[in-house]
């Protein structure tokens, strides 16, 4: 048998209860023969005492004086909480185990404290320790500069520890254990009948990702498609196998027929502002450069970007909005605005060349009142921009339409 890679998240690890469904799917895969390799993140969330953002805030406590490179050893200490308590629980269970941070197992980055880039694995210790029967439990978020230095990889960062310590193992598989009983097709909070997908291609997930279905890091899911590493997201809390994410050759096994289907899942990104820039007859080029660059020049990320010869239509979060107005009018323009918008992704690996998926968008939409402000489209996503106060209906119809509670 090869190596599984098993991540686990804050809130599977924040209670005595949370850790016995640890050690059973450890003690589960142990039993199917794989050498284990775990990787955490910080237990539980803001508030709690060994969360990451409890020890920012006592950082930013203490006046916030604490510069980046102190401020990154601070962050790693919360996964090596874990690591270790997780690590005690192990050996309880007479199960030999032994915990390396971010450095030991191998993570060299660059030295972008708070958000480091990873510019190599090198995992020989996790192969030794492995090869002498310990499961190794790795602090996840962590890594280390050529000079020795410890770094952080970006919040949520553990997710990416995991799946780049899978591709430098060439582990089987990335096992994402998470509270949630895998990826949904939209947020259930405000799709009641949203469903936990059996499978999800890269490509899917990743636009999933980008959209706020928050479930896995999208540089993690990144990286695992680089490797061609399989990744399943699945919860602590129950025995389901989650959601697979992999290449559609990957889909083999799982049943025939629902791998024709069109859309996948229903996203959304709230509080956008939509701007709209006309462009002056004959100057449309000359504008066109001076309005992006302007953006680029005050730090503010555009999106949904629509360029004609007479107008530049694209949006920006609202909390940029107030900037991105100013910055244009100094130039001489006369933006019009909109905020309080919201970008509902349609999402399917299936969509490239198949008639029909806008026009039943635009029905779904229409048929409620909603207007479309906005659209755009990839090979497996279409965005629509619609008010803020129409999202919810705009996401249950999408839903509804593409029959995803099936
Ligand atoms: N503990 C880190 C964070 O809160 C990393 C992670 O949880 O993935 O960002
Ligand atoms: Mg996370």
């Amino acid at each position: 048998m090869g190596i599984l890679v098993q991540k686990f998240g804050g809130t599977s690890l924040s209670t005595p209860q949370a850790r016995e469904h640890v050690i059973r799917h450890v003690k589960r895969e142990l039993g199917s023969g794989y050498s284990l390799v775990i990787v955490v993140s910080a237990m539980g969330r803001r508030g709690e005492p060994y969360a990451t953002d409890t020890l920012l805030d006592l950082a930013v406590q203490n006046g916030d004086a604490l510069a980046d490179r102190e401020k990154d050893l601070l962050m790693c200490c919360g996964e090596i909480i874990s690591a270790t308590t997780l690590c005690g629980l192990l050996e309880q269970e007479g199960i030999p185990a032994t915990v390396l941070t971010g450095a030991q197992a191998g993570f060299l980055t660059d030295s972008s404290y708070g958000n480091a880039r990873i510019l190599d694995v090198r995992p020989e210790r996790v192969l030794r320790e492995l090869r002498e029967q310990k499961v190794v439990i790795v602090t996840g978020f962590q890594g280390q500069t050529e000079a020795g230095d410890f770094t952080t990889l970006g919040r949520g960062g553990s997710d990416t520890s995991a799946t780049a310590l899978g591709a430098a193992l060439r582990a089987d598989m990335v096992d994402i254990y998470t509270d949630v009983n895998g990826i949904l097709t939209a947020d259930p909070r405000i799709v009641e009948d949203a469903r936990p997908l059996t499978y999800v291609s890269y490509t899917e997930i990743c636009n999933m990702a980008h959209q706020g279905a928050k479930v896995i890091h999208p540089r993690a899911v990144e990286i695992a498609m680089q490797a061609q590493i399989p990744v399943r997201v699945r919860s602590t809390f129950s025995e389901l196998e989650g959601t697979l994410v992999t290449n559609p050759e990957g889909f083999n096994d799982v049943q025939a027929g629902i791998v024709d289907r069109f859309v996948t899942g229903i996203a959304y990104v709230s509080n956008i502002t939509q701007i709209s820039v006309e462009c002056p007859d004959g100057n449309g080029t000359g504008v066109q450069l001076q309005i992006f660059k302007g953006m680029a020049n005050n730090g503010i990320s555009v999106d949904f970007i629509n360029v004609t010869p007479t107008e530049a239509l694209y949006t920006v979060m609202d909390d940029k909005s107030e900037k991105a107005i100013a910055a244009l009018q100094e130039m001489g323009l006369r933006p019009k605005s909109l905020s309080g918008c919201a970008k509902v992704s349609v999402i399917g690996g299936g969509i490239n060349g198949v008639p029909g998926i806008m026009a039943r968008i635009v029905e779904a939409l229409s048929t409620q009142n909603i207007q479309i402000l906005q659209s755009a489209d990839s090979n497996t996503t279409i965005w629509v921009l619609v008010k803020k106060e129409d999202m919810v209906q705009s996401l249950r119809a999408l839903h509804t339409e593409f029959e995803l509670h099936r």
